[in-house]
């Protein structure tokens, strides 16, 4: 079971992935409203997993995963993109995510995702 941070700030996102991961057994151990609060919290907390929204205030998803990945280069991070942020897949996976998955997704494939971590 794993220690998970939620990233979004969509208040129904973070609950319905809060409910989808202690459902099944997993903690987690923080929710961050932006990529900025995301990264202040990955430091404080180590989670073993992070879940990444990309579009949020104050610093996106990318760049959090970016400054997430140079702060502990092991970080496990799955970004969860909106529909049609195909796009942005290649520069994450640049920046070491470790999987990319486009909403609206498929609880299997989350939880599957977060025990390959
Ligand atoms: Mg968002």
């Amino acid at each position: 079971m794993k220690n998970i941070l939620i990233v979004d700030d969509s208040t129904v996102s973070r609950r319905i992935l809060k409910n989808m991961f202690e459902a099944v057994g997993h903690t987690v151990v923080g929710e961050a409203l932006n990529g900025k609060e995301g990264y202040d919290l990955y430091v404080k907390l180590s989670p073993d997993v992070v879940t990444m929204d990309i579009t949020m205030p104050e610093m996106n998803g990318l760049d959090a995963l970016k400054h997430i990945k140079e702060h502990d280069p092991d970080a496990k991070v799955i970004i969860l993109s909106a529909a049609g942020q195909q796009e942005k897949k290649e520069e994450a996976q640049k920046l070491g995510a470790t999987e990319f998955i486009t909403k609206p997704y498929e609880k299997r494939t989350i939880l599957e995702a977060v025990e390959r971590c």
